[in-house]
């Protein structure tokens, strides 16, 4: 007989964080740096850790430009040519992330087989690279490390198509507790829609934060700018859905549906400012919990459930 699991499961939007004691002053007393030393391939990590997802309209070469100058990362995207690649690593070889994926079921088993890093969320349409691009990556040293995948992006279809999914504050509580038991590390994968969910997302445990929408429309974001009546807007789509999968295959077929959206973004400038202000929420989140560094967060908080987060007298919905 199917297994109904009663324990309640809560998104970033069902909780916020409870302010605690500080004896911070301002905002410029936190550090977002972090360093980490991987379990099994032992490479290090310093920077602030949230990355551009690997999406072709999010992680480009023009958005590992800007957000390097921030010690952000960026997933660049599969679909550049080995020609733009190499050009793009003779200027940067710091800046680039590659990882492949594998979906499995258990974070521990992903770890004890020699995963680094499991990234957190539901669906699929990550970065897989080809046999081809191995002479290149061992030339550069690329970290190659095995993600566990449960999407849950601004751009999935996956649980109104399929039925599955996970809430995502609950899958990085999960996740994050048994993937620090062994030493390793986790990606909370999409879901972000505000600086304050990227801030519960590191109160949660996640090592790193993976952005897709809240990058999107961007001068540096990829997808084609469009203009109507006066306005720009950027196209920012799945990598699943059906403009991806026409664009690069597999097409959409009898057994195979999309499991991802198209939506034109309003045309928001350069990403500089909207860094700056993830950053600025997360320090603030910081200074009212009273955690000097970003490492600290996790262990300062605590959620509280809300039945709602904002006030909506002037948002659409009102
Ligand atoms: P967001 O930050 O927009 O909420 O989520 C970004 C994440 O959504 C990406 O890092 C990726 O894991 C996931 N994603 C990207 N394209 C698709 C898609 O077409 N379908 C699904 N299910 N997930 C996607």
């Amino acid at each position: 007989m199917p297994h109904i699991d009663s324990s309640v499961k809560l998104d970033f939007k069902d909780v916020l964080l409870r302010p605690k004691r500080s004896t911070l002053k301002s905002r410029n007393e936190v550090d977002l740096t972090r360093s980490f030393s991987f379990r099994n391939s032992k490479q290090m990590y310093t920077g602030i850790p949230i990355i551009a997802a690997n999406m072709d309209t999010i992680g480009t070469f023009e958005m590992a430009r800007v957000l390097s100058k921030f010690s952000l990362f960026t997933a660049v995207h599969k679909h550049y040519s080995l020609k733009q690649w190499e050009e793009f690593a003779s200027q940067n070889p710091d800046c680039i992330q590659a990882g492949n994926v594998v979906t499995g079921e258990m974070v521990e088993e992903l770890i004890l087989s020699g995963a680094d890093i499991i990234k957190v969320g539901l669906g699929q349409g990550n970065l897989v690279l080809g046999g081809h691009w191995l002479p290149f990556i061992n030339k550069h040293r690329w970290n190659m490390s095995l993600f566990l995948v449960f999407f849950s992006g601004s751009m999935c279809t996956t649980r109104t198509k399929t039925g599955v999914g996970y809430p995502q504050l609950s899958a990085v509580m999960e996740c994050a507790d048994a993937a620090h038991g062994l030493n390793g590390h986790i990606i909370s994968d999409g879901g972000c829609s505000c600086p304050g969910d990227v801030a519960k997302a590191f109160g949660a445990g996640a090592d790193f934060v993976m952005l897709g929408g809240m990058l999107a429309g961007h001068s540096e974001s990829g997808g084609e700018l469009i203009e109507r009546n006066g306005k720009k807007y950027k196209l920012f789509y799945g990598m699943t859905s059906e403009v991806a999968m026409k664009k690069y295959g597999p097409a959409v077929t009898d057994y195979r549906a999309s499991e991802g959206k198209t939506v034109e973004v309003p045309f928001k400038g350069g990403v500089q400012s909207t860094i700056q202000d993830i950053l600025g929420g997360v320090r603030s989140t910081c200074t009212y919990v009273g955690a000097a560094k970003l490492k600290e967060l996790s262990q300062r908080t605590t959620f509280i459930r809300v039945t709602q987060q904002a006030n909506p007298i002037f948002s659409e919905e009102s």
